[in-house]
């Protein structure tokens, strides 16, 4: 083609299409009139054109990873206060939102500590910054996923179901102490712990420290076996603080230095 022919702009982006190159077909007439207007040269001009479509790959992996995830909405690690927890290092938990040290080796994570003080919550800010940081997760209350597990195992189809978590880097399976004592159901959870072990991460909260959770699972040797392969490689963090929920109610009754009449006379004026 010599230069001075005419660029058939319909079928560039037929070419486009089918080389699965939406964004620089969306792109490239805008792009192409700033590199003629400003004289850019051609290596420029591609290289814009295929940063661009990387970039917007790369969201929309992200956006899909984060539909799958099912992770509860708001609970980010900016809107947690580190503060109410002296005893978790933020810098620990920064680092671990980078995933490389942890998720690679498919070291676990256990997260201790009374209802209310922030297990939860923690939990599925490390899965959006996970997330954010490109590795695929999945936040589950454990119940729901023994009941899924549950029902494959009908189906003789329980290998296949665990299998298809292999795609989760993390797998956060929220509220241990919730699964009910039913020797099938527990031993689900047992098996999808021993596929995971040294190959996939798994990161647990629980209201109830290990010595209680031989009213997890069926009997003690599967209790040992469950909490033995939990923790061989995991990180334990124990959130050993009253309730925030209870402490930011107590908190907003004091208000904000004054005595609790005055607030009382000024919401009944308002
Ligand atoms: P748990 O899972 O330990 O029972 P949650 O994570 O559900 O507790 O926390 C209870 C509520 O308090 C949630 O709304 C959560 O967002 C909030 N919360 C708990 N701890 C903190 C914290 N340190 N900073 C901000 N919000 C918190
Ligand atoms: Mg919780």
């Amino acid at each position: 083609m010599s230069t001075s022919e005419p660029i058939d702009e319909a079928r560039l982006g037929l070419l486009l299409g089918d080389l699965r190159l939406p964004t620089i077909k969306h792109i490239w007439p805008a792009f192409a009139e700033r590199a003629d207007k400003e004289g850019w040269p051609a290596a420029r001009f591609l290289t814009a054109l295929a940063e661009h479509e990387i970039a917007e790959r790369a969201r929309r992996r992200i956006e899909r990873h984060l539909t799958e995830a099912h992770l509860p909405p708001g609970k980010t690690l900016d809107g947690f206060d580190f503060e109410a927890v002296p005893m978790l290092s933020k810098a620990q938990i920064m680092a671990m939102v980078a995933g490389d040290s942890w998720l690679e080796k498919g070291d676990n994570l256990l997260v201790f500590g009374p209802p209310g003080g922030g297990k939860s919550h923690l939990a599925a800010a490390i899965g959006l910054g996970l997330i954010e940081n490109g590795w695929r997760v999945f936040f589950t209350r454990t119940t729901d996923l023994v009941q899924r597990l549950q029902v494959a195992r009908r189906e003789l189809a329980l290998e296949q179901a665990i299998a298809k978590l292999d795609k989760y880097h993390l797998l956060i399976l929220d509220d241990l102490a919730y699964v009910t004592k039913d020797q099938a159901e527990t031993s689900a959870l047992f098996e999808l712990i021993s596929a995971r072990y040294e190959r996939r991460s798994i990161l647990i909260t629980a209201n109830q420290p290990f010595g209680e959770w031989n009213r997890i699972f069926p009997d003690p040797a599967m209790t040992l076996a469950a909490v033995d392969r939990l923790v061989h490689h995991a990180t334990i963090l124990e959130l050993n603080v009253e309730s925030y929920r209870r402490r930011t109610a107590l908190e907003r009754k004091k208000g904000p230095g004054r005595p609790p009449t005055r607030a009382t006379i000024k919401n009944t004026s308002d």
